[in-house]
This record gives C-alpha cells, sequence and structure tokens, in this order.
C-alpha cells in the first residue's frame, strides 16, 4: 500500500496541538519527596472539556486530545500513544500527578512551541548503536550493530532530501566508544541526536517481549526505568537541558513511526516513551533521543527487523518525524495552523 504523503503532517498534527492555557493557582502536594497536582488542574489549565472517573481510571479530554491516566500506574495514554511517566498517578484525595510530569511531559508535547530550549537546527547527528568487536544484540538472521547502520544509512538518505545536514557517528562497521560518540556529537552545534538500535531480552523466557521503545534521559531525581532510585539519580546531567525538547522530539520519532508502520501493514506494539540514563543520552548537549525498532529475541519481530521494507519505512518515518519536530517546536502561538 502507498502512504500518502501528507499522512505524517496530519497524524503529528492531531497529537502536536497549539493548546491554550488558562490561569491557574496550582494546588500542589508532597507526597513521598515530590511534588503533585491534581488532575481537576491540570483539566482546567488545558482547557480540557471533560474529566471522566471510573474506578481507577481518569480521562481527560477535549476535542483534540485525549489523555488516559490510571492511579497507581506510570503509564498515560495521550491521543493513544503511551508514556510512560517518571511517578504514579497517585490518589491525594483525588487523583494527581507529579509536577516533573505535568512539567516534562504533557507540556511539552501539548506546547511544543513553549519549548525555550528547542532552538532552530540544520544538523541531525545520526547514531547507529554498537558496531566492530560490539555487535549488540544477534539473532539467527543478523547482527543488530549490522540493522542499525542499515536503518541509519537509509534515514541520512530521507534526511538530505529534505535539506537537512545529516552526519553520523559511524558509517562503517567500526567500534566507537560511547564517550567518543558524545564527543563526537557535542562538537557540533544547532543540531539533534538520534541514536539508532534493536532491542533484545535474550531467549530464555522472556522473548515474547516486542514492539517499539523510545527513550530520552531521565530528569533529575528520576531512575533509569526500571531500576530503583541512586543518589547519582539527582545529579543534573548536561542533556538535563534538554528535557522538554527531548520528549518532543521522542513524540514526534515514536508516534510517527507506529503510524507509517501500521499504514504500510508492518504493524508493532507500543511499548511507550520512556526514561534512561544511558550514557549517550546523559552526555549530549542537543535534544537527544534512542530509539529501539523491535525486538531481535521475539520468534516473529526478528524477521519484521530483516526484511528491508520495515527498515525503509521506519527510516522514512524518523525523517518525517524530524521535519514535524522541528515545525512544532518553532511555530509560534497565533500563526499554528490545524
Ligand atoms: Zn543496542
Amino acid at each position: 500500500m502507498k502512504v500518502p504523503c501528507l499522512f505524517p503532517v496530519m497524524i503529528f498534527l492531531v497529537l502536536f496541538l497549539p493548546v491554550q492555557a488558562a490561569q491557574v493557582e496550582w494546588a500542589v502536594k508532597e507526597y513521598h519527596g515530590n511534588k503533585y497536582v491534581p488532575l481537576s488542574q491540570v483539566k482546567e489549565f488545558y482547557q480540557m472539556t471533560a474529566m471522566t472517573v471510573s474506578g481507577t481510571s481518569i480521562t481527560l479530554q477535549n476535542s483534540e486530545v485525549t489523555m488516559k491516566f490510571r492511579a497507581g500506574s506510570q503509564e498515560v495514554l495521550m491521543n493513544n500513544v503511551k508514556f510512560i511517566f517518571s511517578h504514579n498517578v497517585v490518589a491525594l484525595g483525588s487523583y494527581h500527578i507529579s509536577v516533573t510530569d505535568l512539567l516534562k511531559v504533557i507540556d511539552p508535547v501539548l506546547r511544543p512551541y513553549k519549548i525555550k530550549e528547542a532552538k532552530p537546527f540544520d544538523t541531525v547527528i545520526i547514531d547507529p548503536g554498537h558496531g566492530g568487536k560490539d555487535g549488540g544484540a544477534v539473532n539467527s538472521l543478523g547482527t543488530e550493530a549490522d540493522y542499525n547502520l542499515k536503518v541509519a544509512r537509509m534515514l541520512v538518505e530521507n534526511l538530505r532530501r529534505k535539506g537537512f545536514k545529516v552526519v553520523m557517528t559511524r558509517s562503517s562497521d567500526t567500534f566507537i566508544s560511547l564517550q567518543d560518540r558524545v564527543r563526537m556529537a557535542n562538537q557540533y552545534q544547532n543540531a539533534i541526536f538520534i541514536s539508532i538500535h534493536f532491542n533484545s531480552l535474550g531467549t530464555r523466557g522472556r522473548s515474547e517481549a516486542r514492539g517499539i521503545e523510545t527513550f530520552t534521559l531521565s530528569p533529575t531525581g528520576v531512575a533509569h526505568y526500571g531500576r530503583s532510585l541512586k543518589e547519582s539519580d539527582f545529579v543534573k546531567r548536561q542533556g538535563n537541558e534538554q528535557d522538554s525538547a527531548n520528549i518532543a522530539l521522542a513524540t514526534a520519532v515514536h508516534w510517527g513511526s507506529l503510524q507509517m508502520l501500521a499504514r504500510a501493514n508492518l504493524t508493532v506494539p507500543d511499548r511507550g516513551i520512556r526514561r534512561a540514563r544511558y550514557s549517550v543520552l546523559t552526555g549530549i548537549k542537543h535534544p537527544a533521543i534512542l530509539f529501539e525498532g523491535g525486538f531481535m529475541s521475539h520468534p516473529r519481530e526478528k524477521y519484521l527487523i530483516h526484511n528491508p521494507n520495515y527498515q525503509r519505512t521506519l527510516a522514512k518515518a524518523i525523517a518525517e518525524a524530524v521535519a514535524f519536530y522541528r515545525k512544532a517546536t518553532l511555530q509560534k502561538v497565533g500563526t499554528a495552523k490545524r
């Protein structure tokens, strides 16, 4: 099936909308050392028209945005895209979310034009993960390092056609340390950084894991996904300067990939936009994400990853997403169009 070229723009506009905000006197509550605000005020602030509570599920809605929360859970759906929040939604009299998640997920997604640190850029740094003596994940069909490079090369072509300057941290099967990747990327100005990987959870027991996940650096005070909080998690990293831009870039790439794959009959599950402390994300001064394009350990998904059509579709989707991210973050409130 041919994907109409306007499609990505249309789907993105449904997610990144110039939502207007009301004046709200936030009723902040402290809980286990973090600050929380009531969802009823989130509704008011973003001028949502409805808030529905059913058991532990809470839905905020207007004609453009639907946000679904569940008490006791970090998983939140915004227009059906999965975000893994930094903190659980909690019941503190009424349902509350953390200020971190309000400021570092919801706001940059709903109002990308408000992100101060999202500056104009013309360079995209593509980082194909692993390489050389480090093959990354391996299965019966190939190595992750090779798949990463294949997708990265296609992505470079797509981005150049769109007029971006493109830099690769590696363009052949060579080993480059994580520190060197960061050092190389930080030599450039006016850039964004995208690290390309494929996932694996080994072959024993957990091989059912599949789907796409996109990582951004954990905000200060938030652990790497699935790990417990450490003292070092409270140290502000270079990459934290870009917290809001990171999540906006992740949203564009993650959602764009899922949508374009689905349109090409290559549907994969949405494992969410997550927080991590990978060293490439920690040290980069540009807006940065680490994209995991599927599970090489999954018995069927490994064939999908091996399929050049899948690789091409991913590369095309990421390039469209980069262009859209630039547009969404640079548009001004009054000039934004639907
Ligand atoms: Zn990897």
